[in-house]
């Protein structure tokens, strides 16, 4: 757990912070009741998960993958911002330039407040058309007006390759940070993996809070916090003016 000395020691470094990025991943809605990929006891470790987490379900089987997303998408919408996704939205309005990028696809910053958020992964909030790339509904039969294709979750699969502009954007915004925060993320998948090193090399500060040890950017960051990002957060983000 986190001594008072490396909180204060954090919280000094986010106070002088001009340009900060946030990284988050699962940790920061895990207080929300959104299951992680890894948890033992999540939805993605059924059977389904299994059978629908891959672009090329939808053609092979277009009945059980609507089924399966709809359910995920269900549980995303019957989840709330918790008080870690509020003091990023309270951070942004304090601190305009603050740029938030995420791995979490289940909107939550944005329905906390937060803007332009940089969703890696994409949103489960979204459709989108599997033919034409159209994202506006309604979805008659989960089809596509437009052109008759089908339509999936506007999200990242197995599989797929990141949109490239959100991706480019959020290196740019690391490039340009004199800080970064890693909430939640244990930074293994690319990109989140690179993006603390590359803010490193910049000289930027860089702070982790996460509950389990994220070694590999742990042992360059200028501070560790250990613990849930719904009570640490509010309190790292509490002297910022
Ligand atoms: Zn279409």
């Amino acid at each position: 757990m986190t001594d008072a000395g490396t909180l204060e020691a954090a919280q000094e470094l986010m106070r002088s912070a001009r340009r900060v990025v946030v990284f988050s991943g699962a940790g920061l809605s895990k207080a929300s009741g959104i299951p992680t990929y890894r948890d033992a006891d999540g939805l993605w470790m059924n059977r389904g998960a299994v059978r629908f987490s891959h672009a090329d379900d939808l053609a092979r089987n277009a009945a059980g993958f609507s089924r399966f997303w709809s359910q995920r998408l269900a549980q995303v919408e019957a989840a709330a911002p918790n008080p870690a996704h509020l003091a990023l939205a309270r951070l942004q309005r304090l601190r305009p330039a603050t740029r938030l990028i995420t791995q979490n696809v289940d909107g939550l910053l944005g329905l906390a407040g937060c803007h332009d958020v940089l969703e890696l992964h994409g949103s489960l909030r979204r459709w989108r058309c599997d033919g034409c790339g159209n994202r506006r509904g309604p979805w008659p039969l989960k089809r596509c007006l437009r052109c008759a294709g089908r339509a999936r979750p506007d999200v990242v699969m197995f599989g797929e390759m990141l949109d490239e502009g959100v991706l480019v954007a959020a290196q740019d915004a690391v490039l340009q940070c004199d800080l970064l925060l890693v909430v939640g993320s244990t930074a293994v998948v690319y990109p989140a993996a690179d993006l603390p090193l590359e803010a490193m090399k910049k000289g930027a500060t860089i702070i982790t809070l996460n509950a389990e040890p994220i070694r590999h950017v742990d042992v360059f960051a200028d501070a560790v916090l250990r613990g849930k990002a719904e009570l640490l957060l509010p309190q790292l983000l509490d002297g910022i003016r």
